[in-house]
């Protein structure tokens, strides 16, 4: 699978003399998010190898991974269940478009307390869930595992070895592991956490063959899930002016953090950039939702 590399013009670029490409991973899928569809590949083979017929894991209600599992899964005829985080939602969970549109696409769905949910990896919470449903294939939250970081090592290519810098935004870091281990010698990776991620390093580093990357943790907005008026209307501005829509939780974090870089005159004259579109598309009308709620400015669709 290989997507295009889209130029990006802004009067920004131009004068700071550096070029800016977005490989858009987004359009790999509409609703598994482009790098949860290189995330899923080699485990969906795995599963259907060892022949378990359902694939569980975990997320919050506005998950791109959850709902990327349930699609992975329908499409691949595997069962699916998600272990979702909150209680509350139970009750709730036709109203939000990323739940619904899991359960629509045949994923079980169960409610758990935000404690329980903390203890998610515990042996105990496991066997507990194994009894529940049988056999499973079990992917960890955000989907990060040796297999996930196998498949995001097949994101750049071999035109790819052009650019100086490679970004990508970061939530477990397993997308930027695979792109880390998969650079040339002269090409350079930053990472943009989405939340605040300082222990980012250390798991990164576990999981990586090089030193040719560094993270930028000053664009995460306050954490997880957070946004701002500033980063709304940012992505708004950004999508009209280059057609290119971006979403509030990684990827338009990610890219404002590029072009205050750039601002900054971070990057030297000639630079080529490539940022990943990660995806995260499906999460904007769930986020708008929460946006209307707060009396806030809304990501035009
Ligand atoms: C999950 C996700 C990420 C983060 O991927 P990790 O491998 O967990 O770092 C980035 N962008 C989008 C759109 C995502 O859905």
């Amino acid at each position: 699978m290989q997507t295009e590399n889209q130029k990006v013009n802004l009067p920004l670029l131009t004068e700071k003399k550096v070029s800016l490409f977005i490989k858009r991973e987004d359009k790999i899928h509409p609703l598994i998010s482009g790098n949860k569809y290189r995330k899923l590949k080699y485990n969906i083979r795995k599963a259907k190898i060892v022949q378990y017929g359902t694939l569980l894991t975990f997320g919050g209600a506005f998950s791109n991974h959850l709902l990327a599992t349930a699609c992975a899964a329908h499409e691949n005829k595997l069962k699916s269940i998600g272990i979702i985080r909150g209680e509350e939602l139970a009750y709730k969970w036709m109203d939000n478009p990323t739940l619904s549109k899991a359960r629509e696409l045949g994923m079980r769905l169960k409610f758990v307390s935000r404690s329980d949910y903390r203890n998610k990896q515990s042996l105990e919470f496991i066997a507990q869930l194994k009894s529940e449903f049988g056999h499973f294939y079990l992917l960890p939250e955000g989907g990060t595992n040796d297999l996930a970081i196998k498949g995001c090592e097949e994101i750049l290519r071999e035109e790819d070895k052009d650019f100086n810098v490679v970004c990508c935004s970061v939530g477990t870091g397993g997308t930027l592991a695979g792109i880390i281990n998969s650079v040339s010698l002269h090409q350079k990776v930053l990472g943009f956490p989405a939340l605040k991620g300082e222990f980012l390093k250390k798991d990164i580093s576990n999981f990586v063959t090089n030193n040719q990357w560094n993270l930028q943790l000053d664009y995460h907005f306050g954490g997880y899930g957070k946004v701002s008026t500033k980063l709304i209307n940012f992505i708004n501005d950004f999508k009209k002016e280059t057609q290119i829509p971006l979403d509030p939780i990684y990827t338009g974090k990610m890219m404002l953090g590029i072009l205050d870089l750039v601002k900054k005159d971070k990057f030297k004259p000639g630079t080529k950039l490539l940022v990943i579109h990660t995806g995260g598309l499906q999460g904007i009308k769930g986020m708008n939702e929460k946006l209307k709620k707060k009396n806030l400015p809304l990501i035009n669709l």
